[in-house]
């Protein structure tokens, strides 16, 4: 199976081309045609498995038509820590270059003020620590009512650092409308709860 049969369109396959990438990854032929279908995705695997690329191919693609408005994110992924957040930034860049989709990256230790000027310009694609994005909720800068693709990467790293009252309170905020892809490398007992309660029949995937 090749990338070319996974639904993705040409100005994809031309980034993944460039990129350098020949064959998807298990979790990449796995889980992309299910998320470019609008199914909710629980992905188990471990990072290095190719997980980033299959979350934000199908992000972009379902992105690409559509256009955001101030304060109001169309997307949102959140990761545990700004260096994970930072990375799945530049996978954005790196698949979405042929793209006009604007995105914004919420972490700690960068100017709210710069995060917020984008926020203001309007956002297809938001990434965030849950704390930093959760400053910005509290200071009314952000709605969360216009989010239709939420991902949670590396779930059970953020039950470990504390975040997962926070994971619920954002779920809480996005519309129940909205897709959801969700990807930790283990399936504690927590991480299974937050599962069953806000995914909706997800294509499990574990590789
Ligand atoms: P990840 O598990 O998302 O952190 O990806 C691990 C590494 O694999 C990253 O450096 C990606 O750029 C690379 N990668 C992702 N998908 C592919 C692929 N289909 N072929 C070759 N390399 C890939």
């Amino acid at each position: 199976m090749s990338f070319e049969d996974l639904g993705l369109e040409p100005t994809l396959l031309k980034a993944i081309a460039e990129a350098g990438y020949e064959t998807p990854t298990p979790i990449q032929k796995a889980a992309i045609p299910e998320a470019l279908a609008g199914r909710d995705v629980l992905g188990i695997a471990q990072t290095g498995t190719g997980k980033t690329a299959s979350f934000t191919l199908p992000m972009i693609q379902r992105l690409s038509k559509g256009r955001a408005r101030a304060r109001m994110p169309r997307s949102l992924v959140l990761a545990p820590t700004r260096e994970l957040a930072a990375q799945v930034a530049d996978n954005f860049e790196k698949y979405g270059k042929h793209h006009k989709l604007s995105m914004a990256l919420l972490i700690g230790g960068v100017s709210f003020a710069d995060q917020d000027a984008k926020l203001t310009r309007g956002v297809d694609v938001l990434i965030a620590t849950p704390g930093r994005l959760l400053d910005h909720f509290e200071r009314g800068r952000l709605l969360l009512t216009g989010i239709e693709v939420m991902v949670v990467d590396e779930a059970d790293r953020m039950l470990d650092m504390g975040f997962i009252p926070d994971i619920e309170r954002i779920f809480k905020l996005t519309p129940i409308t909205r897709q959801t892809l969700f990807f930790s490398a283990t399936m504690p007992p927590e991480i299974q709860r937050i599962t069953d309660m806000f995914l909706h029949r997800p294509a499990r995937i574990e590789v």
